[in-house]
């Protein structure tokens, strides 16, 4: 273990432009669950996970239905979206805390990630793409404006001709977090693709590696090429470090990533820091 944490130190000095991606393993030590690990939202309730794919559904077919469910307090859909407002309220971890260190230090230039909960940004990471979006933001479906709580005035929407808000582009605003089957926005998917394409090193933070198609920016790394990219530029692909920090191996162990080190991120990472302070 000793080895790969000063091998992950020794990758990432050497490295000239490295990225982390991360997922919801990074933020279990705050006290959120993820989705997919032993104690994951979803292997603990199956059903919960195939009722999250309704709310896309019912914003595409009916926006406005939608956002009348959105904001009436008696409904489920109203104490889910609370329930995500609550991790307004939660903390980073060491975890979050080295890779914002990392950051200060000039060795990681961004941060990718599939969390919503604001995690890193709250720690002090200045470069930090939200792939599936983040709590307590909309966003408008057609030119991408986010907008703050307070812009929307959600109190004063139950008014239902106001319903669904509108952008000034007259696009439909929704939730900024990326609902299930919902496109990734194209701004945040073309910078992560641009980021990927650029790193010389990845190293992966507490993913499942199973969501596409984050799960894919790897691949693009690696060979430039990737099911979710078609098209190629035809440059050779630089060598590409892949390191993985997590708690159990997944389906880039092995196959695209160089290795595992593996545990937690809150233990791990702040270790790594330690040894890349020692060289720097
Ligand atoms: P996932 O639940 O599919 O996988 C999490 C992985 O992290 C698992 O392999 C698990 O073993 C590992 N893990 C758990 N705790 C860890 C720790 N302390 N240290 C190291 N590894 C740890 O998560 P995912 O791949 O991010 O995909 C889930 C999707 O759900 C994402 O798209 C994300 O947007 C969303 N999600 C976000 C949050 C959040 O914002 N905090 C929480 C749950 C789910």
């Amino acid at each position: 273990m000793n080895d790969l944490i000063k091998r992950a130190a020794e990758d990432l000095v050497q490295s000239e432009h490295a990225i982390a991606l991360t997922g919801a393993g990074m933020s279990t030590e705050s006290g959120i669950p993820d989705f997919r690990g032993p104690d994951g939202i979803w292997t603990q309730d199956p059903e919960a996970e195939k009722k999250a794919y309704e709310a896309y559904e019912m914003f595409k077919i009916n926006p406005r239905k939608f956002w009348e469910e959105r904001i009436d307090p008696d409904s489920a859909m109203r104490r889910m979206f609370e329930m995500f407002g609550e991790l307004n309220k939660v903390l980073p971890n060491p975890g979050h805390f080295a890779l914002a260190e990392l950051e200060k230090t000039g060795v990681l230039k961004s941060v990718l990630t599939q969390n919503v909960d604001g995690l890193h940004t709250k720690a002090g990471n200045t470069n930090v793409v939200e792939y599936h979006g983040v709590i307590n933001k909309f966003r408008c479906i057609k030119c991408a404006n986010r907008f703050t709580p307070d812009e929307i005035d959600l109190d004063n929407l139950s008014a239902k001709s106001n319903l669904p808000p509108l952008c000034e582009c007259s696009g439909i605003i929704k939730d900024d977090g990326v609902f299930f089957g919902e496109p990734i926005p194209e701004d945040v998917r073309n910078k992560s693709e641009e980021e990927a394409l650029k790193c010389d090193l990845m190293l992966i933070c507490g993913t499942s590696a199973v969501v596409y198609p984050f799960a894919d920016l790897p691949t693009l790394a690696k060979f430039g090429i990737s099911r979710f990219r078609t098209s190629y530029s035809g440059e050779p692909r630089q060598k590409v470090t892949i390191i993985e920090v997590n708690a159990e191996s997944t389906p880039l162990t092995g196959t695209i990533s160089d290795y595992l080190i593996q545990g937690k991120t809150g233990e791990l990472l702040p270790r790594i820091v330690e040894e890349v302070r020692k060289i720097l």
